[in-house]
């Protein structure tokens, strides 16, 4: 989303910091990618964005989704989202929250570990799973691939498991770190997991039909980024190449950050400036605490300082306004040389992992959420 006469009326009559979201653009990502792999599932990663309205669209538009816990299965319920429209897919679940799902119909969950496996089959008997397998995460800005999935020949092991605690081991799921900015990440993904497919059948005869391919797809920001299309391209002819074989394949997605990052404009506002030793800070009303969580990793937002467009700019310690020192945003922030009280900072393209994460820290509430489908005619 640009800076547009909406979004600039907007701050200028809005308190600030908020978020200004875009329904149609959700809209246009979810279309686009199920356009770029056609019989593609869609489960929307609820965690890049959970607001109810966001949901209803996705909804609204034929979308499954993925959930991580029974607050955000609760969450999708209480919008009349079925459970068949879930997937399970945090490897790391409480076993309340697995009995939970099980006993409301939910039926199809993800493991990359033999315990959290026999959890499973303890609290959900004879459910379906996707075992989950550690791909390469290198040119992506925020890995995932330490903290989760098993190796390919541990997935083989895995899926024997399942078998044997008479769970369904459907398939595999894979995930090459979220905001990854090279298409052939996937190509190697899905050359990588072919092997488990072919070791199932081949070593313990099990027949597997599901390829999940996870999120990952990036928004843009400050670096180019590959189309939809182009990542949906490689990923069918990577399908054609090492999976044309398998019967019946069932393509599923978990897209969170694509779904919804390019959405939305936060917006804030300068609180203070001045000089320490040889560095200038600048502080506006929303730091990693409210919102903007993702910048402790130097994740970066391409930022715009409302009628200072033109201006030389100049670099800045860019910084929230709680009492944290980690509170910081940027070391180097190139922002206009005479930026001062009360100028309006734009954060765009700032949908995705954003309010999901703010916190009340220092009794200092996250953005408020506003939506353009309603501002349009009220502002
Ligand atoms: C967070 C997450 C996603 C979404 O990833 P994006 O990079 O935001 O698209 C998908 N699947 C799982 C299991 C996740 O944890």
């Amino acid at each position: 989303m640009t800076v547009n006469e909406l979004v600039r009326k907007a701050a200028k009559k809005l308190e600030t910091p908020f978020l200004l979201i875009d329904l149609d653009i959700v809209e246009e990502n979810y279309r686009k990618l199920a356009n770029a792999i056609p019989d593609c599932r869609i489960f929307y990663a609820v965690k890049a964005n959970s607001h109810p309205r966001i949901i209803e669209r996705l909804r609204d538009l034929g979308s499954s989704f993925d959930v991580a816990s029974v607050g955000e299965i609760n969450k999708l319920l209480s919008l009349n989202v079925t459970p068949d429209r879930m997937i399970f897919a945090n490897p790391i679940k409480r076993e309340k929250d697995i009995a939970y799902a099980y006993d409301i119909g939910l039926n199809l969950f993800a493991a990359d570990s033999p315990m959290e496996l026999e959890k499973i089959a303890e609290n959900a008997p004879g459910s379906q799973v996707v075992i989950r397998v550690a791909v390469e995460n290198r040119h992506s800005d925020w890995p995932l691939s330490r903290k989760f999935g098993a190796d390919p020949m541990t997935a083989v092991q895995l899926i024997e498991q399942a078998a044997r605690l008479r769970l369904k081991p459907v398939g595999v799921s894979f995930h090459v770190g979220s905001q990854n900015y090279d298409p052939k990440s996937w190509w190697n993904a899905i050359e990588s997991v072919a092997r488990v497919f072919y070791w199932a059948e081949k070593l313990h005869g099990i027949n597997l039909n599901v390829l999940d391919i996870g999120g990952g797809i990036p928004v843009k920001h400050v670096k180019p980024i590959p189309t939809v299309d182009e990542i949906g391209n490689i990923v069918e002819q990577a399908i054609n190449e090492y999976l044309g074989g398998v019967k019946d394949l069932q393509i599923f997605a978990e897209p969170g950050r694509s779904m919804v990052g390019d959405s939305a404009i936060l917006v804030t506002r300068v609180l203070l400036r001045c000089q320490r030793g040889s560095e200038e800070w600048v502080y506006i009303d929303a730091g990693v605490f409210h919102g903007l969580m993702e910048t402790i990793e130097n994740f970066r937002y391409e930022i715009v300082v409302e009628g200072k467009e033109d201006e030389q700019k100049m670099p800045f310690v860019l910084a929230g306004p709680t009492c944290d020192s980690v509170d910081k945003v940027y070391d180097d922030a190139m922002l206009p040389y005479n930026i001062t009280l009360d100028d309006i900072v734009y954060f765009i393209n700032a949908g995705a992992y954003t309010v999901e994460y703010a916190t009340n820290f220092n009794g200092i509430p996250g953005p408020k959420v506003y939506f353009v489908q309603d501002l349009a005619s009220t502002i």
